[in-house]
């Protein structure tokens, strides 16, 4: 894909890439002004399932970053959504939190304890024993297996925790089943954000800190994207990243004042 014309759209990562946990990155909040007075439509996309999309409007807004709820895309709603496409009113078996749990009501799906057609599975920091036995016991009974997120880790304030895919390989051992994924490298969240976005995805761009997740999941969207070494990716880890990754950005940016330049440079204002 080479597409050379302005950037009419951006799917942006949260975490490492606005804010770090509850502190904001330096230009989070200028860029995100910038891009509603040059009115470039924009997402804020995350694999997080935990909060509804209006909580984390709020918490973008309490760093001072500009953002309502419509703006917000997670893999929880994404997740819904797909269930709700495959199988509307589907019974689902969850385990996560808030976020997911009230996702799958509002795409109209009902919450069981048994007899579900779907294990749809998130972070859960209130797991137990007795949750995965009744996820496993829905999957060898012929649910099908749903995983808000891969992602091994999960970073907190004290320090990187096991995410939504730990547990995710835990009901995948256990039942036999490889769960659908769908937050990024998944194309299934790129595609729902880009669907609320309203733009091509050849005319987006899709900005992360991470090289697997971000990046892979822009190049495997067919948008252009742009690694910020905000988070995660360094300029001394990036070789090896990207090695990894097996995928590199189009575009590399510093910091978030770099962006903004690129793209005011990119878009002739
Ligand atoms: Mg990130």
């Amino acid at each position: 894909m080479t597409y050379t014309g302005p950037i009419k759209g951006l799917l942006l990562d949260l975490d490492g890439t606005l804010y770090h946990g509850t502190r904001m990155i330096p230009g989070a909040d200028r860029l995100i002004g910038q891009l509603i007075e040059q009115n470039i439509p924009f997402r804020y996309v995350t694999n997080n399932s935990s909060l509804t999309p209006g909580a984390f409007a709020d918490r973008l807004q309490g760093m001072g970053i500009p953002a309502t709820a419509k703006e917000v895309c997670t893999s929880a709603e994404a997740a819904a959504a797909y269930i709700a496409k495959v199988k509307p009113r589907a019974n689902v078996f969850v385990i996560g939190e808030s976020g997911l749990r009230q996702a799958a009501e509002e795409a109209g799906l009902t919450i069981v304890e048994e007899g579900a057609d779907f294990v749809v599975q998130g972070i859960d920091r209130e797991l137990s024993y007795d949750k995965i036995a009744k996820a496993v016991e829905q999957l060898l009974g012929g649910a099908e297996s749903i995983l808000t997120n891969p992602d091994l880790l999960l970073p907190s304030e004290h320090g990187l925790r096991p995410g939504a895919g730990s547990i995710g390989a835990m009901i995948q051992a256990a039942s036999g089943k490889v769960p659908t994924v769908i937050g990024k490298p998944s194309t299934i969240l790129m595609n729902f954000a880009l669907n609320s976005l309203g733009v091509s995805a050849s005319q987006s761009w899709v900005v992360g800190d991470n090289l697997a997740t971000d990046i892979a999941a822009g190049k495997a969207a067919g948008c252009g994207t742009v690694l910020v070494l905000t988070g995660l990716t360094t300029a001394d880890n990036l070789e090896s990243y990207a090695a990894k990754a097996g995928c590199r950005p189009d575009v590399i940016c510093a910091d978030l004042e770099a962006l903004s330049s690129y793209i005011t440079e990119r878009n002739g204002q």
